[in-house]
């Protein structure tokens, strides 16, 4: 903690190896050593694309995958939730429809363009080619609540909201006959969860409702595919864990009137030896204990993160 960090992953900026893996008979994992991954879902007569990457450029090499096993058109795109990292990718597919829940597009009215600012100056790499993201924001077609159903021809593919986690409008993609779960920032593996979005309270119930599912296979928002069941559990429990003892250790802090600054070096000291080795470690964690002390003080919903709000909380946490 002496040594200034430098700010979220402006220091990251080495390529990673992309793995292109088969899951299940309609099923893929695009994923890329901790950086945000997409899932793939093919049907009898379309393609589904669950998380976009971060840009066009990127994009494009996920379609060249795709181009490798199906020659199908890439008709639905799936937003998991609204973070741009996730979304801004989109136009590269030109998909029929952009489907997301009616709070993941109240979030991109409400909070979208602060988004949009603050994750290019957070990720400099994913946002290499910024300049291939079309003007304004990548706006859903198609919204629903709660859950919906996509039929791929003959293949039944489930949208749905499990609960609130990593934001308010999370949303997973659900193959009942392959029990395959894409499962966006709700679950990550190997990689920290990034919370400074989230329902710390909600979280853990809802990683629950899909271990309910009992998926035989998960895609993580990042890390690389969880294949069998217990890996999925391993991938549920490992999120869960960190969410609640991140939490726990904020909680405990603020009841006792610490201040942030304070609480995040003890729950950073208290959580490193656990959790540091996961990709994004240092970035997520002034972010996640800033959201968790204001849900367990006086904020029961996020705060906008603007591109100024990050660099001044960066500012006081890490000086
Ligand atoms: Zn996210």
């Amino acid at each position: 903690m002496s040594t200034p960090k430098k700010f979220a992953s402006q220091a990251d900026l080495e390529d990673k190896q992309v793995t292109f893996t088969r899951l299940s008979e309609h099923a893929y994992a695009y994923t890329a050593e901790g950086d945000p991954n997409t899932g793939i879902v093919i049907g009898d007569d379309a393609v589904l694309v669950a998380d976009t990457q971060a840009t066009p450029a990127m994009a494009a090499d996920v379609i060249r995958r795709i181009r490798e096993v199906t020659d199908k058109p890439i008709k639905y795109v799936v937003l998991t939730h609204y973070h741009a990292v996730r979304v801004l990718g989109a136009s590269a597919y030109a998909p029929q429809e952009i489907i997301a829940s009616r709070e993941t597009r109240d979030l991109i009215v409400e909070r979208g363009e602060a988004d949009k600012a603050s994750e290019i100056g957070r990720f400099p790499r994913l946002f290499r080619n910024v300049e291939t993201v079309p003007a304004g924001l990548t706006w859903p077609t198609l919204v629903f609540e709660k859950a919906m159903t996509l039929w791929l021809g003959q293949l039944e593919v489930r949208i749905l909201q499990p609960g609130r986690g990593h934001t308010r409008g999370d949303t997973v993609v659900w193959l009942p006959r392959d029990r395959v779960l894409l499962s966006g920032d709700l679950v990550e593996f190997d990689a920290t969860p990034y919370a400074g979005d989230a329902y710390f309270q909600d979280w853990p119930q809802t990683l629950r409702n899909i271990a309910a599912l009992k998926p035989h296979a998960l895609v993580p928002g990042r890390g690389p595919a969880l294949v069998g069941e217990q890996r999925v559990a391993q991938g549920l429990e490992a999120t869960s864990a960190f969410v609640s003892d991140l939490y726990a250790s904020v909680k405990a802090g603020a009841a006792a009137g610490k201040d942030l600054k304070s609480v995040y070096r003890e729950t950073y000291e208290r959580l490193q030896p656990k959790y540091g080795h996961w990709v994004i470690f240092d970035h997520c964690m002034p972010f996640d204990v800033t959201r968790a002390y204001d849900e367990a003080t006086q904020y029961p919903d996020p705060r906008v993160w603007t591109a100024e709000r990050d660099r001044v909380m960066w500012e006081t946490l890490e000086s």
